[in-house]
């Protein structure tokens, strides 16, 4: 790692960026335009946010607590667990501890920093992280490796069988850093009454391994006020779900990153359904007026992203679908399969339901809910299986109305890129015309962003779309 990336704690830094970025968010239109004149390196992605309106002052201002609450966790008696984007913090918040995901840390520093995540990711390999397993945690870990984060007090993370790279990557980091870890493992099934159970206790192991860390019991009252507070992100998302299937949609390309971000990061509390409100009101706004969320205004077509998205610098690839009038209608992580929502009913065993009634259906709720997390949910067996990726995709594609489908990943995805030329030709069998990213959806050196928006933009001549 160069010496210069050296002199800041990678927690600090963003935070720092995020603070000031939350603060010009309140200013007025003349104060914004004047400060872009004096911060060139962050006007893209600044720009990108603040152009959205509410809703992308909202973000950023939930990114902001996000680091506050890392960069004060210790001062605040608090203790901090990283963990994965597959596996709710909302036990963590119900715990009274400060999760921080490897994969949501990674994200950022890649839409917001031009130097990239590089030296971060690279200095994984330097420890012996294998350079060909995921970037997405690789990017924030490198910060860990290198002591430029916040000090992580313990780990809880998922499973072999779901995916081998990002737990290796938590295994890594647990014994490299020598901290306490625990792996929730998965079984190869939902929704049968052995998987449900076998879920269940592995979950209550994984919270008295928490319990053990802070020295305090979970509190069942603050369990309940989670869930319920996941009850009202759930009704939420429900009804943003809808309206995302009208034509034109009335989402920005922004909303979808908005609900998964914001659930990875905040699920059960008060700042992610102040933000989902906020979105919901824009929608209905433009949903009542039958216009697009797309800034150039004009819905030409409509994309689902079959896995990821990708995180290159500056939003390009959002604003990229914004300026060509292609509606993002959403993705493997977007979407949420609370058991009221209409999809669910053709996928068996992928949806989960929240009773609050007692103790022990608060923790079955929360267990099963962990369960249908992405990857969790659709990449823990055979890809053409019932209900997994291939299925799941037909389904949602047709649900939410896409006129083509989309893949993009990282190198190191081994579940994914093992299959996805099986998993494009079947979709092409099904008439979706199926493009592969070919870059890294963290890292840019793998290919440009401009040899990337090269390629969507063949793709979408050749094949006739816009
Ligand atoms: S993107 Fe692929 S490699 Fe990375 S965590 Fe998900 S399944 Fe694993």
């Amino acid at each position: 790692m160069r010496p210069e990336i050296k002199e800041y704690n990678y927690d600090w830094l963003m935070g720092s960026v995020l603070s000031a970025a939350s603060k010009l968010a309140n200013g007025t239109q003349k104060e914004i335009e004047l400060t872009y004149k004096y911060i060139p390196y962050f006007k893209g992605v600044l720009e990108s946010f603040i152009s959205d309106g509410e809703v992308g002052i909202q973000i950023l201002k939930l990114f902001n607590q996000y680091y506050e609450n890392i960069l004060c966790a210790h001062d605040r008696g608090k203790k901090i667990a990283a963990t994965t984007f597959c596996c709710s913090p909302s036990i963590f918040y119900a715990m009274d501890v400060v999760p921080v995901c490897a994969e949501l840390l990674t994200t950022l520093g890649a839409l917001v920093w031009k130097r990239g995540m590089f030296d971060y990711l690279d200095h994984c390999g330097q420890v012996g992280l294998p350079e060909t397993s995921c970037s997405s945690q690789r990017g924030a870990m490198g910060a860990f490796f290198a002591g430029l984060s916040e000090s992580i007090d313990f780990f809880v993370c998922d499973t072999p069988g779901i995916c081998d790279t990002n737990a290796n990557a938590f295994a890594f980091a647990a014994s490299y850093l020598d901290k306490p870890y625990y792996q929730l493992n998965y079984p190869q099934t939902i929704g049968d009454d052995r998987s449900q159970k076998y879920h269940v206790d592995d979950y209550k192991e994984a919270i008295r391994f928490i319990e053990a860390q802070t020295g305090s019991k979970l509190d069942y009252d603050r369990l309940d006020e989670i869930l319920l507070e996941v009850d009202k992100q759930d009704a939420i998302i429900a009804d943003l779900e809808d309206m995302c299937m009208l034509k034109p949609s009335p989402f920005s390309p922004l909303y979808n990153i908005a609900i998964y971000a914001g659930r990875f990061s905040f699920c059960g509390t008060r700042e992610y359904t102040k933000l989902l409100s906020v979105m919901l009101a824009s929608c209905q706004k433009r949903a009542t007026e039958g216009v697009s969320g797309l800034k150039c205004g004009k819905e030409k077509l409509r994309a689902y992203l079959f896995y990821i998205d990708h995180y290159t610098l500056n939003m390009n690839f959002w604003n990229w679908f914004d300026r060509h009038g292609v509606a993002h209608v959403g993705g493997m992580l977007s979407h949420h399969f609370r058991d009221t929502i209409g999809y669910t009913k053709a996928l068996a065993g992928s949806s989960y339901g929240v009773d609050r009634s007692s103790p022990e259906h608060m923790l079955e709720s929360i267990a099963q809910m962990n369960a249908r997390l992405p990857m969790v949910r659709m990449i823990r067996g055979p890809y053409d299986g019932p209900s997994m990726w291939l299925e799941e995709t037909l389904v949602l594609a047709k649900h939410f109305g896409a006129e083509c489908l989309i893949y993009n990943g990282t190198p190191g995805c081994r579940n994914t890129w093992a299959n996805v030329k099986l998993m494009a030709r079947d979709l092409e069998k099904h008439g979706y015309p199926v493009h592969i990213m070919n870059d890294d959806a963290f890292d840019d050196r793998v290919e440009s962003w401009e040899a990337t928006r090269e390629r969507l933009e063949e793709f979408f001549t050749v094949r006739g779309l816009l």
